[in-house]
């Protein structure tokens, strides 16, 4: 991913705004994958996006769940993008509890939809976690 960001302060807090930073180290963008990834049962992945997906890839575990937190972390990049792009032009403070609920909602919604199918039936502790009430 080739994102040019300028040599500025970050959009969402106080440090430098790199690539490296904005997608990996900010602390806005941490919360989120630290709240989502409690939220579903799965360790927290630290590293670049390149290093996430590669490990999420070899990891030997269910399909339906490498879908998941592979959405997961994608869900938390574009609202980082966003909410970066939102300070500045709309004067904007994006809330981290917001967009969390907003994440949660995507991600049932997506189950929901594959519940019923082959790959949901082997990775129900998932499906309840998410989807349970
Ligand atoms: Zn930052």
């Amino acid at each position: 991913m080739h994102i040019q960001v300028e040599n500025a302060a970050c959009g969402l807090c106080e440090s430098a705004e790199t690539h490296q930073h904005l997608f990996t180290e900010c602390h806005w963008g941490n919360t989120l994958r630290k709240d989502l990834a409690n939220w579903m049962g799965v360790e927290l992945l630290r590293g670049t996006i390149q290093q996430i997906l590669a490990w999420i890839k070899r990891r030997r575990c269910k399909q339906l769940k490498k879908e998941a937190v592979a959405a997961m972390y994608g869900a938390t990049i574009y609202y980082t993008w966003q909410a970066r792009n939102w300070r500045p032009f709309r004067q904007e403070h994006v809330n981290t509890n917001f967009i969390i609920k907003q994440i949660k909602k995507e991600l049932q919604v997506r189950l929901e939809r594959v519940k019923e199918s082959r790959k949901a039936r082997n990775c129900q502790d998932l499906i309840q976690r998410i989807c349970g009430r």
